[in-house]
């Protein structure tokens, strides 16, 4: 099926991420995210072989000059910007596992979420000691809303996340599982019960596994959690100036960035090259000089920095935050790329996570552009 575009298929993710899009057709393709950690408000669509994340049921979405037409019989749409038509695309169907609950009656979907194409997600504590007053909360996160509107539960224990994890893999073939948590009490971080987590998952499923959370203070997490069956590891930054982290996320950024970078450099010899990875929300207030400046920090490390565009979550303190532009991210993310792809380190390389999953930035169609 040719879902090729008339405008160039990284401008296009890019516009989509940045506008969002309206759609004919709102129950088309596979349940939306909504609230939750990380972004959300989504829709995955398909582009050009690309699975991407497309705000939909955010305020920029509802006034975006992309629309999305119904689906055909073979589940393909045409999108026209300003009623031209720009390109096609499809809807990843419905993962059959949200069919199943478990036996004390907890939907699978409760439990674990399909990301992307092919990604399996889990918040494994859906509750944040930075969430507990809006002085503190880091103010994009939108964790406690899911939560709030029944959509998920508090704590996923390892026999659930297995269960999941293995009829995920054998009812709609993910190829790969991304675990992030809040952050508990204590010095760890939410690194014990990621390594809980993730041990239980490879005994039940052979599944690639990145695990999500903040610095642990002692760096023996790592080769901890390398040695429960995790894959590759993610530190999100999220900001990369003292300022704007301060700004944005008053409780997080008491993690000052010495932190993050000293456990960057410990963990990139435990994990390898290109599989400890950051999360960078372009869009918030940093400049592309001090993005780019910081990737290149991250990258002379050994470490893939996950640049993607800002969207504001309805419901947090920065819903009306605008996103940035199209432009913005192009002078960000083409550089970034050439960096990426000069220095051996690809999307495609990485055994499991955000970076690899890509569907939140069009970071690695510019990398397949240069690297096809
Ligand atoms: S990039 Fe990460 S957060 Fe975005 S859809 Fe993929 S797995 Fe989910």
């Amino acid at each position: 099926m040719d879902h090729s575009t008339t405008l160039p298929t990284e401008l296009l993710i890019s516009e989509l991420q940045s506008f969002g899009a309206r759609l004919s057709d709102p129950t088309a393709g596979a349940q939306s995210r909504r609230g939750g950690a990380g972004p959300s408000d989504h829709k995955a669509l398909t582009i050009d072989g690309m699975t991407v994340m497309v705000p939909v049921h955010t305020a920029p979405a509802f006034q975006s000059p992309y629309l999305v037409e119904q689906p055909d019989a073979l589940g393909t749409s045409r999108i026209r910007r300003d009623g031209r038509v720009v390109g096609e695309v499809a809807f990843p169907l419905r993962p059959r596992f949200y069919d199943r609950t478990t036996a004390d009656g907890i939907p699978y979907s409760h439990i674990a979420t399909l990301h992307g194409r092919d990604v399996l997600a889990t918040t494994v504590l859906q509750t944040c000691i930075r969430y507990q007053s809006r002085t503190r909360t880091c103010q994009f996160c939108a964790i406690g809303q899911s939560l709030a509107a029944g959509r998920t539960i508090a704590h996923k224990t390892p026999a659930q996340l297995a269960e999941v994890a293995r009829a995920a893999v054998e009812l709609d073939g993910v190829r790969h599982m991304v675990m992030t948590t809040g952050t508990p009490k204590g010095d760890d971080r939410g690194a014990a019960v990621l390594a809980d987590s993730a041990r239980a998952v490879k005994a039940a499923v052979d599944l690639p596994i990145q695990a999500q959370c903040e610095p642990p203070e002692d760096d023996a997490w790592f080769e901890r959690l390398r040695d429960a069956g995790v894959d590759a590891l993610g530190l999100h930054l999220e900001a990369v100036t003292p300022q704007v982290r301060a700004r944005i996320m008053p409780g997080k950024a008491q993690v000052p960035l010495d932190k993050y970078m000293s456990a960057f450099a410990a963990a990139v010899p435990v994990f390898g090259r290109g599989q400890v990875s950051t999360y960078i929300l372009a869009g918030l207030g940093d400049t592309r000089d001090a993005i780019l400046d910081m990737c290149a920090r991250l990258v002379a490390l050994g470490v893939y920095p996950f640049v993607v565009p800002f969207v504001p979550i309805s419901g947090t303190p920065l819903e009306s935050h605008p996103t940035p532009s199209p432009a913005f991210m192009d002078s960000i993310l083409a550089p970034l790329a050439r960096m990426l792809v000069e220095s051996g380190l690809k999307a495609v390389d990485i055994k499991a996570g955000c970076g690899k999953c890509g569907a939140c930035s069009a970071l690695s169609t510019y990398e397949r552009r240069l690297a096809p």
